[in-house]
């Protein structure tokens, strides 16, 4: 349900980007929100995994406001305590060394981009620039995090890119090294487990090989954890599931618990690639989005990530060899079904039912808060199970 003058409103006054549910969301409680008509629903998406631990949490809430009532803006000339505080628990969580904190995914990625060219520029000197990504992989939307993606669909209309990207077929390492052959690489750019592509996880053992040729080449490996981070996995970070150790890691979307926050993590090798005057951001490092992301963090435990597995069984055993579902990919609380009937009819019934779940491509995705109650998984997922029956 949506309110008309909302919609008008819409119609009128906002670049048509997007297109929307139409459903207008007034208010929220953890893994429920509402309408304006006060119609309640479970989110099964958490704003496309950012409302770590649902809408309107109450510690979340409270470490947020606390900082709000102390300072909401420095600018980065200054020092200041929540940023500190959340570099360095970044830091013990990833094990990597340092950190630069931006305001979203892209920003997150054109920083990790920046940082391999000028890694191999101050190493090897001019030209050693290409970064190579994989086809059907998503890294963002301003140019340069475009030309790092994998897919045409989001090219169209928008050339010339940056150049210095070359994509490579998924799986394939003889793929990359015939890049390596031919072109001067400083870095690979990759999901764990491609999230808008579909939600596919990279192979073990092309994951493992790849980290090993990185190696040998001093060709940087960069993760992008943006969707997969903080939990969502049932790891802290995705890569933790296959022991990988990454030069260049990027965090967004559930970093700040629902505001703005990106961070890039650099390792031994990368942690004094960027020095004074290099780079920059006017908001990176919020206080208030730190504040949340330290709440955020502190409470991705051991305990939390084990629930998060036992969730991600429950919705595996609930849905394999349902009626209308042809598979489950993806790992913990970022999952996809493919349904025999289209996706968008199964979500367009399951909204009706009062159930979020959103597309990945042409897949049925839910993300989840990390702590959604087991009873409205199960009301979800019994939605979804119905709503799949042909
Ligand atoms: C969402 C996403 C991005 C882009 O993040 P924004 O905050 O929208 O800029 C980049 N990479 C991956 C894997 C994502 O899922």
């Amino acid at each position: 349900m949506i309110n008309k003058d909302l919609l008008e409103q819409y119609d009128k006054y906002l670049a048509k980007t997007y297109n929307r549910f139409m459903l207008g969301i007034v208010k929220g409680k953890k893994d429920l929100v509402y309408d304006s008509n006060g119609k309640e629903y479970i989110d099964m998406n958490s704003g496309i995994a950012v409302n770590t631990f649902g809408i309107n949490d109450e510690s979340w809430k409270e470490a947020v406001i606390s900082q709000l009532n102390k300072v909401q803006h420095t600018s980065n000339l200054y020092y200041s305590e929540p940023q500190g505080q959340l570099a360095q628990l970044l830091c013990e969580k990833s094990h990597m060394k340092r950190v630069f904190f931006s305001n979203s995914g892209a920003e997150a990625n054109e920083c990790a981009i920046k940082t391999a060219r000028k890694y191999s520029h101050d190493k090897y000197g001019k030209n050693r620039h290409v970064i190579i990504s994989l086809v059907n992989s998503f890294h963002g939307r301003t140019i340069t995090t475009l030309s790092a993606t994998g897919q045409d669909v989001f090219h169209k209309d928008f050339d010339p890119f940056t150049p210095g990207f070359v994509y490579v077929e998924a799986n394939n390492l003889e793929a990359i090294k015939e890049v390596i052959k031919s072109k001067e690489v400083c870095g690979i750019l990759l999901e764990v487990i491609q999230g808008e592509g579909g939600v596919i996880p990279l192979d073990e053992h092309y994951l493992q090989d790849l980290s090993y040729l990185c190696k040998e080449e001093d060709i940087l490996l960069i993760i992008d954890e943006i969707q997969t981070g903080i939990g969502r996995s049932g790891k802290f970070l995705s890569y933790m599931h296959h022991n990988l150790k990454p030069d260049i890691v990027t965090c967004a979307k559930g970093l700040g618990g629902g505001l703005p926050i990106g961070a890039t993590l650099f390792n031994k090798k990368t942690e004094d690639v960027l020095d004074p005057g290099s780079h920059g951001s006017t908001f990176g490092g919020n206080p208030i989005s730190c504040a949340g992301a330290i709440n955020v963090v502190e409470r991705i435990d051991n305990i939390l990530l084990e629930e998060v597995k036992i969730k991600e069984n429950y919705i595996r055993e609930q849905l394999t060899d349902s009626t209308g579902i042809k598979s489950v990919s993806g790992k913990g609380l970022m999952l996809a079904v493919e349904t025999t009937k289209p996706a968008s009819e199964v979500i367009a019934k399951c909204m009706e039912k009062g159930v979020l779940f959103i597309l990945a491509k042409d897949k049925v995705r839910m993300l989840p808060p990390l702590d959604i109650s087991l009873n409205n998984l199960k009301i979800a997922i019994d939605t979804l199970k119905e709503a799949c029956k042909v």
